[in-house]
């Protein structure tokens, strides 16, 4: 076997082998045969991997020295804020009061759980500037298609049923036309400009009476600030639209504006990128939505309210689109989020943003000598640059993404935004140090010398990774779904 090879559990298993050994049984054995009905019996044995506790041991240990992850090295995915998940949280989530308790428990005999939650809701009213918070929605994706679920209502209520469409910046997010497109609506572009905002002409253009709403990504997925909120805001509200913010990434604005102060109807946060929940495949998310008085009556239900002293699930809310998670949110993220906002305080979290987009734009004015900076102004927690210097040189942006690996870093995210060509989407994150930003600006500066003095070396990468180039295409049409024997 070569050094690289790694094999699956599956052919480290050897018949009869197990990882446990226990007493010979002393008590009756149970026959589940009268209690279940025999459909749902197994018949036949299930294809498990048969190893000793050492084997699985060293399989899951060698698999996690191949990860890469936050605690392993600088992540800067554009988008996607891989920034530092405090191990303080870990510890408050594993506190027996929080994870020993069951969601059909009496919420009498969990009030200070749902204590937590409430203050959680309360504190994301205040960070966000709105009504009010649910925080049902497991992810951002899902957030957005309830907050796009209530404007429906709301409009229905009314009596307003033309209102089909949903508007979106080209730069908006991707889940944001999706989400549109999942809740019903019809989503329609919106151009940027030259800075790479929502070109104004462009939206008075496409709004109208069939206009449900607009989704706006702010800071846009370029990184930057969009300028002209509340002309938009005039323009929608205007036309009878409705205004939704995609705050997925807060962490460039918190603590110095809030979206409820800048009119918007509906937010929804992403509790696993600015508030630190553990995420990608490290676990899963939160995406609570906020929302302004008027939309109030339609957030999903039950709805955790404080009544006197004791905090009750309250389901009588006729106009609720209805529950979009079971029990009450993602409680463990939930928990982490609130954690890290008790650590930090508000002034923390005002400096976080402030990292965040100093970060950003210390990375972004030194990289502009050997990338092409499409968009010239200050940009927020991240910002784009363009490959197409390099790509004149025979060299794309996904060989300097997969450099980038051979020299341990993760790469940026690549391709997008699509209105800029050869992308290269960098989140620095607030967390990272300066010795971490300048040595990632080295390494970028060193592969731009490397295409143009030695371009196969970077067309070829990776070099040094276990796993080389791999064929993206035939791995996303024939993933390899399950091993058979
Ligand atoms: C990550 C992200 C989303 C989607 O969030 P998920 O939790 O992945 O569903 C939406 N909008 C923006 C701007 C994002 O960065």
């Amino acid at each position: 076997m070569a050094k690289t090879d790694f094999p699956l559990i599956f052919e480290r298993s050897k018949e009869g082998r197990t990882s446990y050994s226990l007493p010979e049984l002393d008590v009756p054995k149970y026959d589940l045969d009268h209690e279940l009905e025999h459909s749902y019996i197994r018949q036949t044995a299930p294809d498990l991997p048969e190893v000793s506790e050492l084997d699985i041991m060293r399989h899951y240990t060698g698999l996690s020295r191949r990860n890469y992850g936050v605690d392993s090295g600088f992540y800067p995915l554009g988008s996607c804020t891989m920034k530092y998940n405090p191990k303080i949280n870990e510890d408050v989530a594993r506190i027996d009061g929080f994870s020993h308790i069951h969601p059909y428990q009496d919420p009498k005999s969990v009030q200070g759980a749902l204590e937590m939650l409430y203050d959680l809701q309360t504190s994301l009213r205040e960070i966000t500037g709105m009504h009010e918070v649910s925080l049902q929605p497991a992810a951002g994706a899902q957030g957005e298609w309830t907050g796009l679920m209530m404007i429906r209502a709301f409009h229905e209520a009314n009596g307003d049923y033309n209102r089909t469409k949903v508007i979106v910046p080209d730069s908006a997010h991707g889940t944001n036309p999706a989400s549109a497109t999942v809740a019903g609506f019809e989503a329609v572009t919106v151009k940027s400009n030259e800075q790479g905002l929502v070109d104004l002409e462009d939206l008075k253009r496409v709004v109208g009476e069939d206009t449900a709403a607009l989704m706006l990504t702010n800071p846009n997925t370029l990184g930057l600030f969009e300028t002209e909120i509340l002309e938009m805001a005039e323009i929608v509200h205007d036309a009878g639209g409705k205004l939704y913010y995609d705050g997925a990434n807060l962490n460039a604005i918190m603590g110095y504006t809030r979206p409820g102060d800048m009119g918007f109807d509906v937010v929804h946060l992403n509790l696993h990128k600015t508030f630190t929940g553990p995420h990608g495949g490290g676990g899963p998310g939160s995406g609570p939505v906020g929302v302004s008085k008027e939309l109030e009556p339609y957030i999903p239900k039950p709805v955790l309210v404080k009544q006197e002293d004791l905090f009750v699930f309250d389901y009588d809310r006729p106009n609720s689109i209805g529950r979009v998670k079971p029990y009450y949110g993602n409680f463990g993220i939930n928990l982490r989020a609130y954690t890290y906002i008790r650590t930090m305080g508000a002034e923390g979290l005002k400096k976080v943003s402030e990292y965040a987009v100093l970060n950003a734009n210390y990375m972004m004015r030194k990289l502009e000598k050997e990338y092409v900076l499409p968009y010239q102004q200050h940009c927020k927690h991240e910002f784009v640059l363009s490959g197409k210097k390099q790509k004149k040189l025979g060299v794309r942006t996904l060989d300097i993404a997969k450099r980038l690996l051979d020299y341990g870093y993760h790469p940026p995210t690549i391709y997008f935004p699509l209105n800029v060509e050869e992308a290269l989407m960098v989140e620095p994150t607030e967390t990272e140090s300066k010795e971490t930003l300048d040595g990632f600006i080295d390494t970028m500066v060193a592969i731009s010398e490397e295409v143009k003095n030695d371009p196969e070396l970077v067309q070829e990468a990776p070099h040094e990774t276990i796993v080389k180039r791999m064929d993206e295409t035939t791995a996303a049409r024939k993933p390899i779904l399950r091993y058979r024997k």
